[in-house]
């Protein structure tokens, strides 16, 4: 079964390799391919060093999408 952190990119791969980086808030946004709204908020690992940034992220693409194009959920 392929893993959607086997996608990232170099640039977030490091999000895939984080345990603090995991799903924070329920599907809120649409994803852009599929305009499900099935996408939820992630926590944002550079929130700690910049407590003036997002709390949380969200990927532009929806796992099943990610997977499904071999994309990285994080890039558009
Ligand atoms: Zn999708
Ligand atoms: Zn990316």
């Amino acid at each position: 079964m392929a893993n959607h952190n086997d996608y990232l990119c170099e640039t977030h791969r490091k999000y895939g390799d984080t345990t603090i980086y995991f799903p924070l808030s329920p599907a809120r946004y649409c994803c852009v391919n599929c305009e499900k709204k099935n996408i939820g908020g992630y926590t944002n690992p550079d929130h700690v060093s910049n407590p003036f940034g997002y709390c949380y992220l969200s990927p532009s693409l929806c796992i099943d999408c990610s997977i499904k194009d071999k994309k990285c959920m994080w890039c558009n």
